[in-house]
């Protein structure tokens, strides 16, 4: 793997550094107090081109390789790991999906306005009864005529109450294949379908994160993604690259704890000189340092592998893995590099921490993605 960044690919993270200077960074506590990013920011990510990162330009995409997607993910995570989750979620699990199984007709008519953030994608596969186990799924569509009729609960639904489209995952009923599945593309105006906002997130307060109810949703069989029976596959191969996306997402959190604690460890002084002067203040900034190297290359080689036409789904899993827990851990010892202000939301790091922590949980959790590498060392399925 080259490690040198190509023209285009610096030229787009200077991009996302100066798109975030000028449009998040000066929101960032007043959306995370207000719980609610300014749902303008989606337009300003489609113009500027990073809500088609990697969609051909045929349905209103903006092209690049998945290294200049990462990019920019780590830019907008460094900024803000809300914003970072929306694009993660509307174009890397819905727009990307789309354009990987979707058939023409499907393509042309949720892309242009996906990619130009004129509409915001959610995706809905986790239920109350089941996160981890998501094969379970209870959500059913019952073939009616040239319809399906579909009735259930997703939750944690990142996006959800904001969202024009939903990549649903429901059990279809009389679907032969892999565990029953289908994933369909329901319109949120569809009557049947309500939409409640879940209040009181530890972070990504910004995120419209909702609870969707369906309640004898009609959906022409058009609207279904892929084959009928397929949509585990469907579901599985948009969180192998999503992981890929929350990983670097949590590199830029990580980079953002480590451009905090050195500054603030410049300028505080106790016992007469800088606490940058302290060894044990050096020593939870280079944990944060290797923490945050470590996260990229594994990130970046998901890229790479992805770029090249490699397999790639177990490497995105130990990506995931290493760099959310990384985030968590170098958000927790920035927040030490601040001391009392760290807990306090005038500083940046506790924000980073409570928006680190989710990160361990949703796209398959720690275990989950111990169990995924597992399973390929292994060829033994512990789950
Ligand atoms: P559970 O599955 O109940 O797990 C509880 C605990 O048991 C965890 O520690 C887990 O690791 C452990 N566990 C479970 N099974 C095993 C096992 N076999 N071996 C070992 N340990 C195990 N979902 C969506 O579909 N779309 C979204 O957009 C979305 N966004 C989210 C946003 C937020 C802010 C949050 C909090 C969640 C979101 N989720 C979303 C849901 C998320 O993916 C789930 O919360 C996650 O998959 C875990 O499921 P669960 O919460 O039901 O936990």
């Amino acid at each position: 793997m080259n490690l040198e960044l190509n023209e285009e690919q610096t030229a787009v993270r200077q991009l996302a550094r100066d798109f975030v200077a000028r449009e998040i960074t000066p929101h960032v506590v007043a959306w995370d107090r207000a719980e609610e990013v300014d749902r303008g920011i989606v337009k300003k990510l489609g113009e500027v081109g990073f809500l088609g990162l990697t969609v051909d330009e045929e349905y209103g995409g903006s092209g690049g390789d998945h290294l200049a997607y990462c990019l920019v993910t780590e830019e907008l995570g460094r900024g803000d790991s809300s914003v970072r989750g929306i694009v993660s979620v509307s174009l890397g699990l819905v727009a990307k999906t789309i354009a990987a199984w979707g058939s023409e007709e499907q393509k042309r008519r949720w892309l242009p306005g996906l990619t130009a953030g004129d509409y915001v994608g959610c995706f809905g596969l986790t239920e109350p009864g089941t996160g981890s186990d998501a094969g379970n799924l209870a959500t059913h569509a019952v073939r009616d005529g040239g319809d399906y009729v579909i009735n259930g609960t997703k939750m944690f639904i990142t996006n959800g109450t904001w969202a024009d489209v939903v990549l649903l995952f429901a059990r279809s009923t009389d679907a032969p294949g892999h565990k029953g599945v289908s994933a369909f593309l329901v319109p949120t105006d569809t009557p049947g379908l309500t939409r409640r906002t879940i209040h009181g997130k530890l972070g990504l307060r910004g995120q419209a994160t909702a609870e969707l109810v369906l309640e004898d949703v009609r959906v022409p069989a058009s609207a279904m993604l892929g084959e009928e029976g397929k949509g585990f596959s469907v579901a599985m191969s948009a969180l192998a690259k999503g992981r890929m996306s929350v990983a670097a997402g949590c590199v830029g959190l990580a980079q953002a704890a480590l451009d905090v604690a050195v500054k603030y460890a410049g300028e505080r002084e106790q016992f007469g000189r800088t606490i940058a002067h302290h060894q044990l203040v050096q020593e939870l900034i280079s944990d944060i340092a290797v923490d945050v190297d470590a996260a990229r290359l594994l990130t970046w080689r998901v890229a790479d592998l992805i770029d090249r036409g490699q397999p790639f789904a177990t490497e995105s899993s130990k990506a995931k893995l290493f760099a959310s827990e990384a985030a968590v851990r170098a958000a927790n010892n920035a927040l030490q590099v601040f001391g009392g202000y760290g807990y306090i939301d005038e500083y940046p790091a506790g924000k980073l921490l409570r928006d680190a922590r989710v990160m361990t949980l949703y796209e398959g959790t720690s275990q989950i993605q111990k169990l995924v590498i597992g399973r390929a060392l292994t060829g033994v399925s512990a789950f």
